[in-house]
């Protein structure tokens, strides 16, 4: 079952990531209003009663400042961390599923592995997803590329990449020097060169699909990101960058391995949620 993507929308004014695989369709974080949400999502031609769940990466509100709304109104199961949960008051959830441990866990046919990631949140998760053999990373708002994450998404066969700042604009840009300081620093987010180093770093002539996301309107420009970039956009077999209006449209993965099982130490996510009140 081949996995596919979209985004609603990418930068720090509000975040959605849509991951379908067979009947099942995941949204990954929800910064935006209902009704920015069902329109964004309308045009790519899904609305949110066919999500099967809400997973949340962070409680920044680019991230989770829609959830709660969203998954009222079309009593949807929510996944997050603890720590996420506890961040941010989003009132009461329909059904709630904490991601222990950064256990991977199962939805439909859709293995999802959270990965912990140095961010300045209380227990940020960014994603990777597989299915019969077939694999999306997506890895926005970090400040470091640690070993454990290098080893988790250096051999996706997509990737939803940050490539937030360029540290000169940034610098020399319009934020206050706490807010610099925190947005380069080893838990903010991502500059295109910590970008580039790490797919220079593990090759992306292995990838379908380079989605570079959460690119800064303040403190980065396209032909910056683009040109820091361009060896590993050149490798990669499709290489698009996203926006914060239109996210990016329906990308498909094909499959390379139709026998591959679930990993070892899969939760099944069909087991009783905790529901918060
Ligand atoms: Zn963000
Ligand atoms: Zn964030």
């Amino acid at each position: 079952m081949a996995i596919r993507f979209a985004s609603l929308g990418s930068g720090s004014k509000g975040n959605g990531t849509l991951v379908a695989c067979g009947d099942h369709c995941l949204l990954v974080d929800c910064g935006f209003t209902i009704k920015e949400t069902e329109r964004r999502m309308a045009r790519l031609g899904v609305s949110p009663a066919d999500l099967s769940a809400i997973l949340v990466t962070h409680e920044h509100s680019d991230h989770m400042g829609g959830v709660g709304p969203l998954a009222r109104k079309y009593r949807l199961p929510v996944y997050l961390t603890p720590g996420t949960l506890r961040a941010r008051d989003i009132g009461t959830l329909p059904q709630v599923h904490l991601i222990e441990g950064h256990q991977p866990f199962v939805i439909g046919d859709i293995q999802v592995t959270p990965v912990a990631v140095p961010h300045d949140a209380r227990e940020a998760a960014q994603f990777v997803f597989r299915s019969r053999g077939s694999s999306l990373g997506l890895l926005t708002d970090l400040g470091t590329i640690t070993p454990h994450v290098e080893s988790h998404f250096g051999d996706c066969d997509a990737l939803v990449l940050e490539a937030n700042h360029d540290p000169q604009m940034l610098a020399q840009g319009p934020y206050p020097p706490s807010l610099k300081r925190r947005v380069g620093g080893a838990y903010g987010h991502l500059s295109n060169q910590q970008a580039a180093g790490f797919l220079q770093r593990v090759g992306s002539d292995h990838l379908q699909h380079l989605v570079v996301a959460h690119i800064s309107e303040k403190n980065n420009s396209l032909d910056l990101a683009r040109a820091a970039l361009s060896d590993a956009a050149a490798s990669a077999a499709n290489c698009i960058f996203a926006c914060q209006q239109e996210g990016f449209d329906w990308l498909q993965i094909s499959s390379t391995d139709i026998a591959s099982p679930p990993r070892d130490g899969v939760q099944i996510a069909n087991a009783p949620a905790e529901t918060i009140d």
